[in-house]
């Protein structure tokens, strides 16, 4: 008892003098570090990031990394990676994380400053040391081959391992989630016992019947129907699996209220992404991290596997009885999206890293056929100088676009290509969102761009309009034009029907917007069973496709709020149908 209260007293001693940091440590004495645990902060995307480290003598033995303002998913897998990267090398020469280099910056950053407080030598930690030659990946064998850790590719590998099958996900990347973790809006769905418990009126016919509208008449009917068909179910799905999508709200090119959301009004690709991967570590499913699918590999006409790279860049093959496509658009390939749209240069993209068509080009090599690859989305609300997407669900919230001159130009809640066109003719091509306090509080995406700096905020409009070097008495003319049209439900200017928020009150928060490259329609060419149909018109045995991948859903034109029901529904279309087709 008695030593371990002078323990005790000792740790205390130290916590004093590392002025407030937990720093229980023996002395250091031939080791590279003080034995004990050590507390290292540093600045991340949104905010503070900590780093607790233990270490023996000689080794690094636990790093506990908390980040509660890294976006989730992004933030969650960085920090795996960071974690088995040091300890592993038990080195700070470690690369950041391809997709999440602020996050995982910050995370070395807050391991570095709690090792300096363990006594190592920060230099020596940072210089590569020799390790043994990295091993091949040998070939492996599974029933079913996935290729893609987002939204679709998961779903497809919860079904299919629910069907008893062997499931291997390869995931170029170092972390999962792919576009998905960047969807801000919600999932679409009509006739759902949320929109029922709400009070809402909405039919599947009506919003099949926006989505054409949206697409321009473009769609596939049949792949259409079966998204609508699907959708409800798809948002029970995701609520079971653990997701809170139950707030309802409206979204550019609805007809009714059917965007369900995270009720905190949080963005919803990082809540599915979570409750796939909780659920696929329950199911015990094997997702290869940094690893790329290559090539698809075929016998008699029909997928048998897949060829891939190891992290270290080795080729290795996936024997499989079927194989998803589930690799994403190509938004961030911009050689790509101006091979197929020579007028789309020089655009900024809202996309991952890893959104680059290797999936449209697998499957071509394999004779799929491609529909509507042009069609290429850009969304209406990004941020100018890095692409970052503001959620199209801050304009059915209640915030307005005005232009560099003060004006308002548009009904804000038009499609989104219309919306985008309307934002290229103003000054410069950029427009403002125009938000205040009261949308701040409801709206936890607003916070966010708040906290993270995007806007420009401004206790008055006086105020803002010298922030934003525009004319005070246009801006307030504006405002005091848009607030009576909320008051009397009708917008004479723009004929903007859903009037929320009249926007009377500050402080106010205008966020600088864009349009950016957002969704590729086009891709693979399927059929309502997610079979990749080929040049000839028949499908490939064994081969099917899901999610961004594919093209012919959504037409000419995605509406806000239905690419995620898309990768669900599909997604888990393709994992029952190869578990039950396979041989
Ligand atoms: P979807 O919304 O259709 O699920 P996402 O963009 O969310 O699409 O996810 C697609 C995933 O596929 C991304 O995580 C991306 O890194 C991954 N991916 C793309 N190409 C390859 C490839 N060649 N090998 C392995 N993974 C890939």
């Amino acid at each position: 008892m008695k030593r371990m209260l002078k323990t005790i007293l000792v740790c205390l001693a130290l916590v004093t003098m590392v002025a407030g940091i937990a720093a229980c440590g023996t002395k250091k004495t031939e080791g590279k570090f003080n034995p004990g645990t050590y507390e290292g902060t540093a600045k991340g995307h949104g905010g503070e990031v900590k780093a607790k480290v233990t270490v023996t003598a000689d080794k690094i033995t636990e790093i506990v990394i908390d980040a509660p303002n890294e976006t989730e998913g992004i933030g969650s897998g960085a920090a795996k990676a960071v974690i088995e990267n040091i300890m592993n090398s038990q080195s700070l020469a470690v690369d950041t994380v391809s997709g999440a280099t602020v996050s995982s910056t910050a995370m070395i950053a807050a391991i570095t400053a709690a090792l300096e407080k363990a006594g190592a030598d920060i230099e020596a930690l940072k210089k590569a040391t020799a390790t043994t030659p990295a091993a091949k990946q040998e070939d492996l064998s599974t029933d079913i081959v996935i290729i893609g850790a987002g939204g679709a590719g998961m779903s497809a590998a919860v079904e299919a391992a629910t069907a008893g099958k062997k499931v291997i996900i390869v995931e170029k990347m170092p972390i999962v989630g792919g576009n998905t973790t960047r969807a801000t809006g919600g999932m679409n769905a009509a006739e759902t016992s949320i929109q029922a418990a709400a009070g809402i009126t909405d039919t599947k016919e009506t919003f099949y019947n926006d989505t054409m509208k949206g697409g321009k008449e473009k769609n596939d009917p049949a792949l259409l129907q079966t998204l609508v068909d699907n959708a409800a179910a798809a948002v029970d799905w995701i609520n079971e699996l653990g997701g809170d999508l139950k707030r309802v709200t409206l979204s550019g090119g609805a007809t009714n209220p059917r965007i369900h959301t995270p009720v905190d009004g949080s963005a919803v690709g990082p809540v599915v992404i979570k409750v796939l991967s909780a659920k696929l570590e329950a199911l015990k499913v094997e997702i290869m991290l940094n690893t790329e699918a290559t090539k698809i590999l075929t016998k008699d006409g029909a997928a048998v596997g897949i060829e891939a790279k190891d992290e270290n860049g080795n080729p290795f093959k996936i024997e499989a009885k079927a194989v998803i496509i589930a690799t994403g658009g190509f938004g961030a390939n911009s050689e790509m999206v101006e091979g197929f749209r020579p007028d789309l240069v020089g655009f900024s993209t809202t996309n991952h890293k890893g959104a680059t068509g290797d999936g449209i080009v697998m499957a071509q090599a394999v004779g799929a056929d491609l529909t509507d690859i042009g069609e290429i989305q850009i969304h209406p609300t990004t941020d100018p100088e890095t692409g970052y997407m503001f959620t199209e669900g801050l304009r059915g919230d209640g915030a307005i676009l005005i232009n560099a001159e003060g004006k308002r130009f548009t009904d804000e809640l038009l499609t989104r290509d219309v919306v985008s066109a309307n934002i290229l003719k103003q000054t410069d091509g950029i427009a403002y969102l125009i938000t205040n306090e009261e949308m701040r509080a409801e709206n936890a995406s607003l916070a966010g761009y708040v906290k993270k700096g995007y806007a420009v905020e401004a206790a008055t409009l006086a105020d803002l309009a010298k922030e934003l070097g525009m004319d005070a008495a246009v801006l307030e003319e504006t405002m005091a034009t848009y607030a009576e049209a909320v008051k009397s439900g009708k917008d004479a200017e723009f004929n903007r029907t859903h009037l929320t928020k009249s926007l009377e009150e500050g402080p106010y928060f205008a966020l600088k917007v864009t349009p950016g490259i957002h969704h590729t329609m086009g891709g693979l060419k399927i059929d309502t069973t997610t079979h990749v149909i080929g040049t000839d018109g028949k499908a490939i045995a064994g081969l099917y496709a899901a999610g961004e991948v594919v093209g012919g859903v959504h037409g000419a034109n995605r509406i806000g709020g239905n690419a995620v029901t898309d990768i669900i529904v599909f997604g888990k279309i393709a994992g029952q149908i190869a578990a039950e087709e396979m041989k």
